[in-house]
């Protein structure tokens, strides 16, 4: 059929319009399952993932035939059920101020990431202060202003160059004396030094401590959805680096396939607290499986 006449969405790549509008089945047999695996692996799924869903969608169905309405459904289903045990909001702990600490390569969203997040937290009626922790980028820590601002919350900075567990270490002092409820700590996201950085997130860890033991009380890591397979290898390098508990996977709304959320829930099983979908103050959204899921199958 031509390209044409295929619609959007994983499968409208497999089957046509007048495949899906009239009841043509499809047998689930080795040649069906081998296409469906190349479509999954071209979302960004990855090999293992792609595998394993379609390994699950022939289980008791091998063989059959399938409208392909039948397929598309099955397929929703078996990307729902990986997705669903990490589509959580951020925990809320009774600790005030709780203190979260965010990672991230830079231009994965980082920035955006904490002014939305300070924004909702704020208009929830939250307290929040923001330390801008990656003191070597002069330019990372105006962004973040200008976000505070958006945001009607107070930034700490530091000079240019300055220690920034240091610096967290006064945000943690200043927001414990104001009474708020969350503190956000932005961090450096150089990798070409990852050494250093571990040192960096290290510190920043060890220093705040010293104020409150339990902190930090989450390790959010920012990923951008659409540079694909490389999310993973960038989990894979910021758990050694530091103790993420949560992810934010941002810019889903651009032409981002999406499949590389999949792999991510199936390989680290980490939570997905939020996502990312424009660059509004707005464009903040809980992650919502069964609906990422029907968008991802078409
Ligand atoms: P940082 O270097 O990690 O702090 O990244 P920034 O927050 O500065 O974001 C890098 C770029 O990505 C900016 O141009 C943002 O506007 C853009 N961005 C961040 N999140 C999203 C998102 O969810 N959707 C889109 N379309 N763009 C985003």
């Amino acid at each position: 059929a031509p390209e044409a006449q295929t619609k959007p969405g994983l499968l409208g790549r497999l089957f046509t319009r007048a495949d899906t509008r009239t009841v043509i089945r499809r047998t689930l047999d080795d040649d069906m399952l081998e296409q469906l695996e190349e479509l999954l692996i071209a979302a960004d799924m990855g090999v293992d993932t792609a595998l394993r869903v379609t390994a699950n969608m022939a289980e008791g169905r091998y063989g059959k035939k399938l409208s392909t309405d039948e397929i598309k459904q099955l397929l929703a289903r078996e990307v729902a059920r990986i997705m669903e045990p990490v589509a959580k909001p951020l925990p809320i702990y009774p600790k005030r101020p709780q203190v979260v600490l965010v990672v991230g390569v830079n231009g994965s969203g980082k920035t955006t990431t904490i002014g939305k997040l300070a924004s909702q937290f704020r208009a929830a009626g939250k307290k929040v202060v923001i330390a801008a922790g990656d003191t070597f980028r002069a330019a990372a820590v105006e962004q973040l202003q200008i976000w505070g601002d958006r945001a009607g919350v107070p930034v700490l900075t530091a000079p240019e160059g300055s220690d920034p567990a240091s610096l967290a270490f006064d945000a943690l002092t200043k927001a414990q004396q104001d009474g708020a409820d969350l503190l956000m700590i932005d961090t450096a996201g150089r990798l070409q030094n990852r050494a250093d950085l571990m040192e960096e997130l290290a510190k920043i860890v060890r220093v705040i401590r010293k104020k409150d033991e339990t902190a930090p009380h989450n390790t959010l890591l920012v990923l951008d959805a659409t540079t694909g397979q490389n999310a993973l290898s960038q989990v894979e390098t910021f758990q050694k680096l530091a103790d993420v508990s949560g992810l934010v996977m941002t810019k889903l709304d651009g032409t981002a396939k999406g499949g590389v959320l999949v792999a991510l829930a199936d390989k680290f099983g980490l939570p997905i607290h939020a996502i990312g979908v424009g660059e509004q103050i707005d464009d903040l959204a809980p992650f919502d499986p069964e609906e990422f899921a029907a968008a991802l199958t078409g």
